[in-house]
């Protein structure tokens, strides 16, 4: 049975069926106006349980089909969310205020990984061992790991979900999704296009509702093999603790503060446009955003003047407007918290040049692009992450201090560095301590490549080679032979 997504109501999805109506609901809204646009069931723990169950049971045999049949449902899936990427776009912008071109963009990057990792589940070869003795043969077998929960933020609804999906389904896991309360509906229609797709029963899971009681299921229940998370650095030390009772393998995708560092031979236009991207993109609530931007001080002035001009050209508004750029922050508390480290700053000496202000626009969570200079290390943008439309910029003498500076943060997720010197660049990408730097580029995902942090932003990767390994256990045979 396949549920209409034209009304409000929206359900959840265990075993094969849709479920959920007669739980209370839980309101999803748009953060460009604040209307309600649907509503989700407010699950718990007795329908976590129920999911892993369903996952469980279908672990058995899914596990057991080979890698090529897989490949042939994931295909059937990636063709599904191209076919509808449209309507996917649609809802995602709805739901949670991301520029319509950008959605677009993700549902494709979402698609994507389904492809990649079809493909990629039929080069998990294992290892035969080299022997030293005459009558035993070592090899490696890989296996799945089992039944994963895949925990996901609201500011990448469908691509932190196939990240996730693809590789888990490619090597033969079944898996339990619980998406953000703030953007359910993406992920909704997603599971219904694997429906689609024709997943056997019980292979594929969603669950919405509680974050706290579904988490507390998903970390008790000992069916669950490993738990993918995306999300704060602050919920992740949270699941560390809990993953301990059953020693569960995690993969943590969390929190960042990514440093930008343009040194005095950069191609300032080229810098200028790589910045912006990074930092405006989805109104500045990703996890890669350029938080911090050290400039060199023969550039300096250059920089900033370029910068600031292109950052007036932005265009806030609802992101269904096909021009708009900057979209509303995800809800009022986002607001808040820009707010404060715009002050903040600005009572520590910090210029603002653009920007600096709400936007009171149809009742949504709007704020200016803004850029700062003049900014010191000692207010709080430059070490807590912003996850709004915020440039901070810093003059910097030598490229050690850029490199002291950059490092000085719990975080590792993403850097920037903007020069055309190899040998520069490659000394100091050696020194910055971060699991993805982009030289000369302010965008640089890419399905094919690992993503993922060192320090507090986390372990694992996803995407790329990397990315199906956690799915995978080593199983070493040493087999005696005649
Ligand atoms: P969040 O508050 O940590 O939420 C992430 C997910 O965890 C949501 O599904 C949330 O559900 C759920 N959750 C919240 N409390 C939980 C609990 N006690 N137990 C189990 N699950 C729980 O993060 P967010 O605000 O959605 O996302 C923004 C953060 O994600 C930022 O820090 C950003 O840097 C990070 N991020 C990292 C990456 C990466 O690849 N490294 C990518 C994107 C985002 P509810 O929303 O329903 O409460």
């Amino acid at each position: 049975m396949s549920q209409e997504l034209k009304t409000k109501a929206h359900l959840i999805y265990i075993n094969g069926e849709w479920s959920g109506a007669d739980l209370d609901e839980l309101e999803v809204v748009n953060p460009a106006n604040g209307q309600v646009i649907g509503c989700v069931p407010n699950a718990g723990e007795v329908e976590a349980h129920e999911a892993i169950e369903a996952a469980h049971q279908a672990f058995q045999t899914w596990s057991q089909t080979t890698a090529y049949e897989r490949a042939g449902y994931l295909k059937k899936f990636h063709a599904l969310i191209l076919e509808h990427q449209e309507e996917l776009a649609q809802i995602m912008t709805k739901e949670m205020g991301k520029p319509i071109n950008e959605s677009r963009g993700e549902v494709a990057s979402a698609a994507s990984f389904l492809e990649w990792y079809a493909e990629e589940g039929k080069r998990v070869y294992g290892e035969t061992i080299p022997t030293h003795t005459q009558n035993k043969r070592l090899q490696v077998w890989k296996k799945p790991v089992g039944v994963v929960a895949a925990i996901t933020p609201w500011n990448f609804p469908a691509a932190m979900l196939t990240r996730k999906m693809g590789p888990a389904l490619a090597a033969g896991c079944t898996i339990v999704i619980k998406p953000s309360g703030d953007s359910p509906l993406t992920a909704i229609k997603m599971v219904e296009l694997s429906e689609q797709a024709g997943f056997p029963k019980g292979v594929i899971n969603l669950v919405t509702g509680s974050s706290s009681k579904i988490g507390k299921a998903i970390m008790e229940n000992d069916k669950v093999r490993k738990v993918t998370f995306t999300g704060s650095t602050e919920v992740g030390k949270m699941l560390i603790q809990q993953s301990a009772h059953q020693v569960k393998r995690l993969s943590l995708e969390l929190g960042g503060h990514a440093p930008v560092i343009i040194l005095n031979d950069a191609n300032i236009d080229a810098a200028v446009e790589g910045v912006v991207a990074s930092a405006f993109r989805n109104a500045g609530q990703t996890c890669v955003c350029a938080n911090r931007i050290y400039v060199q001080s023969g550039v300096h002035e250059e920089f900033v003047d370029k910068f600031t001009k292109a950052v007036n050209l932005l265009k806030v508004g609802n992101g269904a407007e096909e021009t708009v750029t900057v979209g509303p922050l995800i809800n009022q508390a986002s607001v808040q918290k820009v707010r404060h480290h715009v002050e903040d700053a600005l009572a520590k000496g910090a210029t603002l040049l653009t920007g600096g202000v709400s936007l009171e626009n149809d009742g949504g969570n709007f704020y200016a692009p803004t850029v700062l200079s003049d900014v010191t290390a000692s207010m709080v943008v430059m070490h807590e992450e912003t996850f709004g439309p915020v440039a901070p910029i810093q003059k910097v003498e030598t490229i050690e201090e850029a490199i002291a500076l950059a490092n000085d943060t719990p975080y590792g997720l993403a850097a920037y560095v903007f020069t055309e010197s190899v040998s520069q660049g490659t000394r100091l990408i050696e020194q910055l301590q971060y699991g993805i730097v982009g030289w000369n580029d302010g965008v640089p995902s890419a399905t094919q490549a690992p993503f993922g942090g060192m320090k507090e932003s986390g372990f694992g990767r996803e995407g790329g080679h990397e990315g199906i390994e956690s799915y995978l256990e080593s199983q070493y045979v040493s087999m005696g032979i005649n």
